[in-house]
């Protein structure tokens, strides 16, 4: 089973550790049972100034303690019973302790362990992983498999107290003990199709749950136009044909583990009721010892059934953990590939040097020339698909082409240190996702080098200074949940200014107007066109807006198909075609 296995790799000293205190535990136990059958003889006589008992009614501890010229004395043996209790209740505490710890640290690190594998892995691997899949793997996945721990854990101990239990018994009578111990291993084997149903229940609830919980996401995303068309009720039909899925695989879960006591109870009984006809009615053997086999022998049983319950609760979780390990496996399979150590600067310019790339099956561009020249604002046009955002993904790294270079200063991408790279870049998404907390905190995405100051600059160069000064709390005002509270120009904006406040190099916009009013592009062209310059703009765009304040119109579709005419210098006032290179 992966889950155990993976456990005991990443925690083998704990896992010994654990061992030894639950042995010692179980130890102390065996002593305090051993204790049980002379206690018992010698109760069971004429009072506690008779003689002692014969040999065979003293069993194992009564050899010991005359080995040890200890007198057993009902007193003594009392003594020994409760201090054997008491050392392992100890013993149980510390491992249990032990136990609780290491599963939250395994919960941790299996957190932490997920979110670094998703944030180390490529973009495109990200964008396609469901929102509600990811939150299900962090909490509920994660709490299920550290669970499961403390189960196997549990499965554990209670194995070792079966072995003592086994032991204690085989020391009064092997027949009896072996008959015991041949009887619990056919009682798990018949139950153990329970076990099998709650494993697949258990994978079937997870895989459900994601559905869920992907779904949901879904919904909550798309939640406008649904209200707007009153969709609502399909929306609810999804979700409710999901959860009564949900609600079955949960229903099976409990239903195996209630049928698994029950079944062990009943055949436990029956095998206890055979035994000590047996041993009474047939072999004649003497009550004091029938009682102690039966309570030794009896417990045994117990606990191997306690054992296969938790194992079956360990099979619930598995399907939790694997379906948590694969998106982690899948994750760290999608890693970016580590690329360069050179130093970029952007001082010199971008050029697309022969780059071939392909998506799958579709090529995108098959031998394409272009030049950037730093400081030059150069906007990208053509028809929707023909390959704009994938032009900017290989700027951007995201992508490498199949053959070909990106270089930057003449020194191709492959070589540079791409996130040193990108963190020269501003970047503009069409969509506007501001989080749901203060225009400072959606400016600086918490970066602690960025201070109110700088935050202010970039607002201002964004055009958007004053519309925050007015905003009741200023830099402190918390946007609505995506920024709901604000105007999709206002949000743009910010989302500009959040570009803008690192000082990149160079600033890229992916249509970041295109959801926007005349008006609201209009004041963004005036921010971009006071920005030229400064910093090089590569900017994806339709507007003829843009094509007026830039020095560079780029046609992707015709470049892509190697046509004349697919650069022009256009608009804008020459600047970056002068020949010059401005810092
Ligand atoms: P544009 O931004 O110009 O609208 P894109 O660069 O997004 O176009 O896409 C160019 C082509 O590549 C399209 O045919 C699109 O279907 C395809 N494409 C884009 N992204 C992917 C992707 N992640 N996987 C597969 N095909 C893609
Ligand atoms: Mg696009």
């Amino acid at each position: 089973m992966r889950l155990i296995g993976d456990i005991l790799r990443r925690y083998p000293w704990q896992s010994v550790a654990m061992l030894v205190a639950l042995l010692a535990a179980g130890a102390a136990e065996g002593l305090s049972l051993g204790s049980l059958l002379p206690m018992l003889s010698i109760a069971s006589g004429a009072g506690a100034d008779a003689p002692l008992p014969a040999r065979e009614a003293m069993g194992f501890m009564g050899d010991w303690l005359r080995r040890a010229d200890w007198q057993p004395t009902l007193g003594l043996l009392l003594v020994l019973i409760v201090a054997g209790i008491t050392v392992k209740g100890v013993l149980m505490l510390v491992a249990q302790a032990m136990v609780g710890n290491t599963a939250a640290r395994f919960a941790a690190e299996l957190r932490l362990a997920m979110l670094r594998a998703l944030l180390a892995s490529r973009l495109d691997h990200f964008l396609h992983q469901p929102l509600g899949r990811l939150g299900t793997a962090l909490t509920s996945e994660v709490q299920s498999t550290s669970g499961a721990f403390v189960n196997a854990m549990n499965a554990l101990a209670f194995l070792i107290q079966a072995l003592i239990y086994a032991a204690v018994a085989l020391a009064i009578s092997w027949q009896a003990t072996l008959t015991g111990l041949a009887a619990g291993v056919l009682v798990i084997g018949t139950t153990s199709a329970l076990v099998r149903i709650a494993r697949h229940a258990g994978r079937t609830h997870n895989a459900r749950l994601r559905g869920l919980a992907s779904r949901l996401t879904d919904v909550l995303l798309s939640v406008r136009p649904m209200k707007a068309m009153a969709q609502e009720s399909l929306a609810d039909a999804l979700l409710v044909a999901e959860n009564r899925r949900l609600q079955r695989a949960q229903r099976r879960q409990v239903l195996s583990a209630a049928a698994l006591t029950a079944a062990q109870e009943e055949l436990f009984a029956l095998v206890i009721a055979l035994g000590m006809y047996l041993a009474i009615a047939r072999l004649g053997m003497p009550f004091t010892t029938v009682l102690v086999l039966v309570l030794t022998l009896g417990r045994m049983l117990a606990q191997l059934g306690k054992v296969q319950k938790e194992y079956q609760k360990v099979a619930i979780a598995e399907g939790a953990y694997l379906a948590l390990a694969a998106t982690i496996d899948e994750a760290r399979a999608a890693a970016e590939p580590p690329r360069g150590t050179r130093e970029p600067a952007l001082r010199e310019g971008i050029r697309l040097e022969g780059v071939h790339f392909a998506w799958g099956e579709r090529v995108v561009f098959a031998g394409v020339d272009l030049d950037i020249r730093a400081g030059s604002f150069t906007t990208l046009m053509g028809p929707s698909g023909c390959g704009k955002s994938t032009l900017l993904d290989l700027v951007l790294g995201f992508q490498q082409p199949a053959a070909g270079h990106v270089t930057i200063d003449g020194v191709t991408l492959e070589t540079l240190d791409v996130r040193r790279w990108r963190s020269m870049i501003g970047y503009v998404p069409q969509e506007t996702l501001l989080l749901h907390d203060t225009v400072l905190y959606n400016v600086t995405l918490g970066d602690p080098a960025l201070g109110a100051a700088d935050v202010e600059r970039a607002l201002r160069q964004a055009g958007v200074w004053d519309v925050v000064r007015s905003l009741p709390g200023g830099l402190e005002h918390v946007v609505g949940e995506r920024g709901g509270k604000l105007s999709g120009g206002q949000r743009q904006r910010i989302m500009i200014a959040r570009a803008l406040v690192r000082r990149p190099r160079l600033l890229v916009l992916d249509e970041a107007t295109s959801s926007l009013d005349q008006d609201s592009e209009d004041a963004i062209c005036d921010t971009l066109a006071a920005l030229r310059g400064e910093l090089t703009i590569l900017a994806i765009s339709h507007r003829p807006a843009f094509a007026a304040i830039s020095d560079r119109v780029v046609q992707v579709d015709r470049l892509a198909r190697g046509e004349p005419g697919a650069v022009s210098d256009a608009g804008g006032n020459g600047y970056g075609n002068s020949g010059s290179t401005p810092a």
